[in-house]
């Protein structure tokens, strides 16, 4: 489905991106998108400063922060903007 928001960018997509790598500071067209996109989505903004906390709790205790958390987090993040 191709919902026209606001935005290029989906949340799905911000967050898929930002779970797969966590590197929106990188200079590339993406991650420029993705910043606009934070820009006017405070829903996106809290759910990485939100998912950043867990991440380094959970690096602190796991070296190897497994891909299941990261599935789970989208997923639920999926559900929620499904809903709307
Ligand atoms: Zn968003």
């Amino acid at each position: 489905m191709n919902e026209h928001a606001n935005a290029a960018l989906h949340c799905v997509d911000v967050l898929k991106h930002v779970c797969g790598d966590n590197d929106i500071y990188n200079d590339t067209p993406l991650c420029r998108e993705i910043r606009k996109h934070l820009d006017h989505c405070p829903g996106c903004t809290n759910f990485l400063q939100s998912m950043n906390k867990t991440i380094e709790l959970y690096q602190h205790y796991h070296p190897n922060v497994p891909a299941d958390l990261h599935a789970k987090v989208v997923e639920a993040l999926r559900h929620r903007t499904q809903d709307k």
